[in-house]
């Protein structure tokens, strides 16, 4: 079984940005609003993500790197909306299946940090010959998660990694998406080692201001705002679009659907084309869309690494956005 736990694991976490994803996506639901993120060898040796939201219960430790155990199974009933990436409480299990996997977490109510390390589900000694059991320590409210060592025991998956720098460059990507689609929370990230942060960004304003700090002004200076909503489709979506006044080479969008950041190929098509009569040949928008759906709408039998979504009423509810950003876009121009 343990086998299966690992084959499984590596399919769900392919590479270092999968797993960072899903911790910081877990340090947002814990309601922090400062999330830090270091990263050694591209991730591969160190991923560590400190945040200051809730914390984990005492209690919960022994369990938490079970496969659907953790608190939200406490919410069965609710199991269609949150498993809508097909993904119910299998984030830390499968990093404990795949790396040196080390929580210090402290809760509002209790006088003291908590550390625990896990290896295969469970919770392992930090040293052999230690109790396995989860040690008082100090720290501050909120939880940091440390990742070392990551595919230590899937060396094919070790090997199929050539730069640190180019997986770097995919986890500054997530940070950045997370940083603009929560400008409420403070982000940071760094290289082990390096004295200056990649990014570092305080508590925003708003979306806009949030844009400018990551993406400069630039951008920021020439964006349109749009809205729209249908009850019959179960969506709302709002976001931010560059007007005809900016372009860049290649598209950038980052979608949102429920809060996770995800990719879709129809939507990035329908974006390009609603642009190309605004824009120039080779000019291309930069496009935020904070999309929420009903999520037993949203197919949940994708694969999570995929990161690519289907939902219903796509055609409709695509053309819907699209026609509020023409029209955005008109008024610009006009
Ligand atoms: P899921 O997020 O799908 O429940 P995970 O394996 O990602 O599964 O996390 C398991 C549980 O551990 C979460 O439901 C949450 O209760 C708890 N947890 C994980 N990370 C944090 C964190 N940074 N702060 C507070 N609780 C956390
Ligand atoms: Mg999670």
């Amino acid at each position: 079984p343990d086998v299966v736990n690992k084959i499984a694991a590596g399919e769900i976490i392919v590479a270092p940005m999968h797993a960072l994803k899903e911790l910081v996506e877990n340090a947002v639901d814990a309601g922090s609003t400062s999330i830090e993120v270091l990263v050694k060898d591209g991730g591969l040796k160190l991923l560590q993500i400190t945040d200051n939201g809730h914390g984990i219960d005492r209690e919960d430790l022994p369990i938490l790197c079970e496969r659907f155990t953790t608190s939200k199974l406490k919410e069965f009933e609710d199991l269609s909306s949150i498993g809508t990436y097909g993904f119910r409480g299998e984030a830390l299990a499968s990093i404990s299946h795949i790396a040196h996997l080390t929580v210090t977490t402290k809760t509002a109510n209790s006088s003291c940090a908590w550390r625990a390390h896990y290896g295969d589900g469970k919770l392992v000694p930090a040293k052999p010959g230690q109790s396995a059991a989860p040690k008082a320590t100090a720290g501050r409210g909120g939880t940091q998660i440390t990742v070392e060592d990551l595919f230590y025991n899937v060396p094919t998956r070790r090997r199929a990694f050539r730069s640190s720098s180019e997986e770097y460059a995919k986890i500054l990507d997530v940070v950045g998406r997370y940083a603009v689609h929560c400008s409420g929370v403070a982000f940071s990230c760094r290289k082990h080692g390096d004295s200056g942060v990649s990014i570092s960004t305080p508590v925003a304003a708003s979306t806009v201001d949030r844009i400018r700090q990551i993406h400069g002004s630039a951008v920021a200076n020439e964006i349109v705002e749009f809205e729209t909503a249908d009850k019959k489709l179960g969506f709302r979506a709002s976001g931010l679009a560059t007007n005809a006044n900016y372009h860049v080479k290649k598209t950038v969008i980052l979608l949102f659907i429920n809060h996770r950041a995800v990719e879709s190929t129809a939507i990035k098509r329908a974006v390009e084309q609603t642009y190309s009569a605004f824009l120039p040949k080779g000019g291309h928008p930069f496009v935020y869309i904070d999309l929420e759906i009903e999520p037993h709408r949203v197919d949940v039998n994708v694969h999570p690494t995929k990161r690519e979504v289907n939902f219903l009423n796509e055609d409709e509810i695509i053309e819907m956005v699209c026609s509020e950003v023409r029209s955005k876009l008109a008024q610009v121009d006009s």
